[in-house]
């Protein structure tokens, strides 16, 4: 059974419908890349899974269980976490403390609840070791207790995904992890989604502008133009199609 099954949904804000009767599936352990040109609709499909918005229409199930009957503020604590397409860090907390709030996250409400919680109780000494675990494993350690504010860019998505990842979820939901990096940078953020895919034995929905990058690690690529899904394949097959050539990749 896939982890995440994506079943005829649609979203329609007043007139503009964002996502028509989308179906498509990710399965355990894969990287899939979710890509279309600006407006195509892959952001709301990420705040649909994440239960940001709740479709008009359609179905998600994650591990078989109907995700839209889920309450929206259980997400964190089913197995599901994402990192945001304009970083929403406290800038004024230090690294590890939002780090620290993706684990609270996971066992209580959403991120405001967790800050909160963090600045009026003892911080928890399993909760504190598990970020620091993470903050080294993603070579964070040495900025732990700065606050985020004035953090390099690509320094604070590194501690997004360190956030995510302290949530312990079975399905990261990455909003354009590559965006405003260097070349240098991302090859390494490839690298450590690689790692973390297996470390963390995690399976990955990427949303992703930058095509070398999304080509090279997903195993499947979901493509949307305005709002329907206009190709489903390997990277490989995807590239080829037509159809995505004249929606998407153009003559690049
Ligand atoms: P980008 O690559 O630019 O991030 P996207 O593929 O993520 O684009 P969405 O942000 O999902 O696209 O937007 C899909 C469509 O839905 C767009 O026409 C957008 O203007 C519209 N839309 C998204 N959210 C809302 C909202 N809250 N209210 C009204 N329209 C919205």
């Amino acid at each position: 059974m896939a982890l995440l099954a994506v079943d005829d949904v649609t979203v329609r804000f007043g007139g503009i419908v964002a996502l028509s009767d989308l179906s498509f599936e990710v399965e355990r352990g894969q990287i899939c890349g979710l890509i279309g040109p600006n407006g195509a609709g892959k952001t709301t499909l990420f705040n649909c899974v994440s239960r940001v918005y709740q479709p008009t229409s359609g179905s998600i199930f994650f591990d078989g269980e109907d995700l839209l009957s889920v309450p929206a503020w259980r997400t964190a604590a089913k197995g599901i976490a994402r990192t945001f397409q304009n970083l929403a860090l406290f800038p004024t907390m230090t690294v590890a403390e939002n780090v620290m709030v993706g684990a609270h996250a996971a066992s209580r409400q959403n991120w405001l609840t967790a800050a909160l919680r963090l600045r009026t109780h003892r911080e928890d000494d399993q909760l504190r070791s598990q970020a620091w675990e993470l903050l080294t494993y993603l070579g964070l350690q040495d900025i732990a207790f700065r606050p985020c504010a004035g953090l390099p860019f690509g320094t604070l998505k590194r501690v997004e995904i360190a956030r995510a990842l302290a949530a312990r979820p079975r399905l990261l939901l990455l909003d354009e992890p590559a965006s405003g990096l260097t070349h240098a940078e991302v090859a390494e953020l490839a690298d450590t989604l690689r790692a973390i895919r297996s470390d963390f034995d995690l399976t990955i929905l990427l949303v992703e502008h930058h095509m070398q990058m999304v080509m090279g690690l997903s195993d499947n690529v979901v493509v949307l133009d305005f709002g329907k899904k206009i190709a489903d394949g390997t990277p490989a097959l995807v590239r080829e199609d037509p159809a995505v050539v004249e929606a998407y990749l153009g003559s690049g």
